[in-house]
């Protein structure tokens, strides 16, 4: 075990959910993980209040993970989560962190699927039920003892359950449970209808607010870019691109992802390195002063591992995973501006992330301004400013050291001096794509986050929410359509794009915009001869499943 595991051991969890951690990567709890805990694995009630992003799901996961019998084949956890996505992301949560707790089972209970199976797992002895209220109500009426062994109850974000209409279900599902259970809620806001609940329904909960103390950071630009959390990586690619930096501290949340990043970045070249709590302190010394001396120009780390760097050459640091906390979110960032110099800060912000980005602007009392992903152009432009700028000091000197050179080379090669100096250009550039033709076919398709916020809609035939988001403006002469395959099925932009250029035979400049979501994604094709191009693609499939394209009615 690594020296910062123990920032989980030491709250007291099972030895099998620590395994589990570090198998994840965890390296040490979040504010809000580090209160919640203890006081869980107590077994107190509590109220918790968090932003979203802050780690809320593992600071009940955990303890309850510790404190179920897994012999028993009962239920004995009941989660309540507003929406279905969030219900499945709470289920899997509670995987990942049992993965080494044989016997322990997990159900997930939601609308928009059929009851038939969620309550055969149910009969087959989940221990834990995660659930949207609307769907747990109706199991209760079909079983009423349902509930009858839950020992601890947690309401997830129970604002935005209350938001969406949910305040009766939730009455029915209390008075469905022992009354001797335990019973959390976790809340970004507490208005006067949660704590009314908590009057009602709590015991002597204890409450832990993750407080924001004001910062101050000067000298530091501070700007974000929203995107979602799949094209991270492509973003940060993008980014460097025309970001003028000298040494950059990227910061993520996990050793696999410091891992992957730095990866990432040494593929295109740039010399990059992951810092991380499973890399031994002699070896971490040796990677700061690699950045130190130029040997590095990014480091890509996690909060643990960076502590205390001190690299006056940092011009840059990307938060690309969200901070916890605006605390950490100021530390982080006065990586950069160091000795009186001005630094850069970059925060990517994922749509369910951008109250986290408020909280941040409220603390420090400034404006974080957004930015968008530089377009081709502004790569290439870029591009060719760093050849500019490393080709100028030269031409003074090299004429007189290397212009015989030349001279003889264009009359052995018997070609002219521009064509010589374009072959020269070429294999110093290492084939490096420097028009913009190529600059677009080489940068991959990131698509966008809709504006302005996501909404989120009652599916009401389901009598579920469903996250939506409004899709971006059209382009002229183009028609949206929609195939039912999303990031879900393992789809990309580029499988999709292959499949149309392919079957459909259509050049690349006659598709526009590829978004894909978790469920669906739209693509925009030319209005004419759009049946046509359906035709052909009617029986076309994408990662083994039928593409059916279909025109997008916008609403
Ligand atoms: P919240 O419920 O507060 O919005 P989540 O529980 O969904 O936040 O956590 C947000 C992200 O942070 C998840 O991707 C999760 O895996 C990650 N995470 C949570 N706790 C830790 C930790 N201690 N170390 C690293 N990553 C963490
Ligand atoms: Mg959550």
């Amino acid at each position: 075990m690594t020296q910062e595991s123990g920032g989980f051991a030491a709250l007291g969890l099972h030895s099998n959910i620590l395994a589990a951690l570090t198998a994840v990567g965890y390296e040490e709890p979040s504010p809000i993980q580090a209160q919640a805990i203890p006081v869980i694995l107590e077994g107190h009630d509590m109220i918790g209040q968090a932003q979203t992003g802050t780690g809320k799901t593992a600071a009940f996961a955990l303890p309850l993970l510790s404190k179920i019998d897994p012999s028993k084949r009962e239920p004995q956890v009941l989660i309540l989560a507003p929406t279905r996505e969030l219900a499945l992301q709470v289920a899997t949560a509670f995987e990942t962190y049992s993965k080494q707790m044989p016997g322990v089972n997990v159900v997930a209970v939601y609308g928009g699927a059929p009851m038939g199976p969620q309550l055969k797992a149910l009969r087959m002895g989940a221990q834990i039920i995660v659930a949207t209220p609307g769907r747990l109500v109706d199991h209760l009426r079909r079983d009423e003892k349902l509930l009858s062994t839950i020992q601890h109850l947690v309401l997830d974000e129970a604002d935005e359950m209350l938001k969406l209409g949910f305040m009766d279900d939730l009455e029915v599902i209390f008075e469905a449970m022992p009354e001797s259970r335990q019973s959390v809620l976790f809340s970004a806001t507490l208005p006067h209808s949660i704590r009314a609940i908590a009057e009602k329904h709590l015991r002597e909960p204890k409450h832990i607010k993750i407080a924001a103390k004001t910062q101050t950071v000067s000298r530091i630009e501070q700007a974000h870019l929203m995107i979602h959390a799949d094209q991270k990586v492509n973003a940060v690619l993008r980014l460097l691109e025309v970001e003028e930096f000298d040494a950059l501290i990227a910061f993520v949340r996990t050793k696999q992802a410091t891992l992957d990043l730095a990866s990432a970045l040494e593929a295109k070249g740039y010399k990059a390195a992951a810092l991380n709590g499973d890399i031994a302190q002699n070896q971490r010394e040796r990677v700061i002063d690699s950045l130190k001396d130029g040997r590095l120009d990014i480091v890509v780390a996690t909060d643990v591992a960076a502590r205390g760097i001190d690299v006056p050459r940092i011009t840059h640091v990307f938060n690309v995973d969200m901070p916890y906390d605006p605390e950490s979110y100021v530390h982080r960032i006065g990586r950069t501006g160091r000795a009186g110099r001005d630094g850069r800060a970059l925060l990517l912000v994922t749509p369910r992330e951008r109250r986290m980005l408020q909280v941040i602007e409220r603390v420090t009392g400034q404006k974080v301004g957004e930015v968008k992903l530089p377009n081709p152009q502004q790569v290439l432009d870029a591009r060719i400013k760093r050849l500019t700028a490393s080709l100028t000091p030269l031409v003074s000197e090299a004429e007189a050291s290397h212009g015989d050179l030349l001279d003889r080379l264009i009359a052995d090669i018997g070609c002219s001096p521009r064509a010589l100096a374009a072959a020269l250009l070429k294999k110093a550039t290492n084939g490096q794509a420097l028009d913009l033709a190529s600059v677009e076919r080489e940068q991959p398709l990131v698509p966008g986050v809709g504006a302005p916020r996501e909404r989120r809609e009652r599916d009401t035939a389901r009598g579920e929410y469903r996250e939506r988001r409004a899709p971006l403006p059209l382009g002229e002469g183009r028609v949206r359509c929609r195939t039912a395959l999303g990031t879900r099925d393992g789809i990309a932009a580029k499988n999709l794009l292959g499949a149309i250029l392919n079957e459909g035979g259509l050049a690349r400049e006659a598709i526009g915009r590829i978004q894909i979501r978790e469920t669906f994604s739209l693509v925009e094709l030319p209005e004419e001869g759009l049946d046509r191009l359906l035709g052909k693609l009617k029986d076309t499939r994408v990662a083994g499943k039928a593409l059916k394209l279909r025109r997008y009615r916008e609403d």
